[in-house]
């Protein structure tokens, strides 16, 4: 059967980068859970949807046509056929995600794309996320939950943005905020499954990072 990896934690953790060179190193598919969300929010915002009404986004949900690429070396994501791997990262998109993912009919709309996509991957895939091993895909062969001290974190996302990312306290402070509102929501917060296995980055490098992971999955 294929194998599924689960890898779930708040921003900044090293998801996406640790995601992407597991599945590559062991030749697998690999799936980035927020830029679906980033990318329904991107489409909302672009076609006038008011993204602080929980109706309106309820309504505009199955709209959106959303098409993500599984290839750890080239990960895409299209909405209507549209590529917006750029135009998902903006401030903009990120202030509003997590408002936008906090509606049950998104999550359900997001929730069952991810699982076609896994249970169609072969030889398998790594999927990063915020609620795969306790909501998306719970049988999971290998869930994952990383964490950081926020400050490293913050750290890490000011780097990931070249130096654009502006005031450290202020990087820190928006991640904090959007990960309480991902913990606090009603349906599938942010969460470590029972059965994951919690690993704390703050003190590692990334390729230390990826090889602990790559040694769970291979025991
Ligand atoms: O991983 P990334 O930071 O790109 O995720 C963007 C946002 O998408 C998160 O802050 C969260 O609101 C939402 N998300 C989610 N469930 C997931 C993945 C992401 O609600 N599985």
């Amino acid at each position: 059967a294929a194998v599924i990896v689960a890898i779930d934690g708040p921003a900044g953790t090293g998801k996406s980068s640790t995601s992407k060179a597991v599945a590559a190193k062991l030749g697998l598919g690999y799936l980035d859970t927020g830029a679906q969300y980033r990318a329904i929010t991107w489409w909302m915002l672009d076609n006038g949807i008011d993204v602080t009404d929980p109706v309106a986004i309820a309504d505009a949900a199955g709209k959106p046509a959303i098409v993500s690429g599984t290839d750890p070396a080239a990960p895409t994501i299209s909405v209507d056929g549209v590529d917006v791997a750029g135009p998902i990262r903006t401030q903009e998109v990120t202030s509003k995600v997590s408002a936008v993912s906090a509606v049950p009919e998104v999550r359900a709309r997001i929730t069952e794309l991810q699982r076609t996509i896994a249970a169609t991957a072969e030889p398998g895939i790594v999927v990063e996320g915020r609620d795969i091993g306790t909501t998306v895909l719970p049988d999971a062969d290998l869930k994952i939950f990383l964490t950081a001290s926020a400050a490293a974190r913050a750290a890490r996302r000011n780097g990931e943005l070249g130096g654009k990312g502006g005031d450290l306290a202020a990087t820190q402070a928006a991640l904090v905020q959007r990960d309480a509102a991902d913990s606090g929501r009603k349906t599938s917060p942010l969460a470590k499954a029972e059965d994951a296995v919690e690993v704390d980055t703050t003190e590692l490098t990334l390729d230390q990072v990826i090889e602990c992971v790559v040694t769970l999955v291979e025991e």
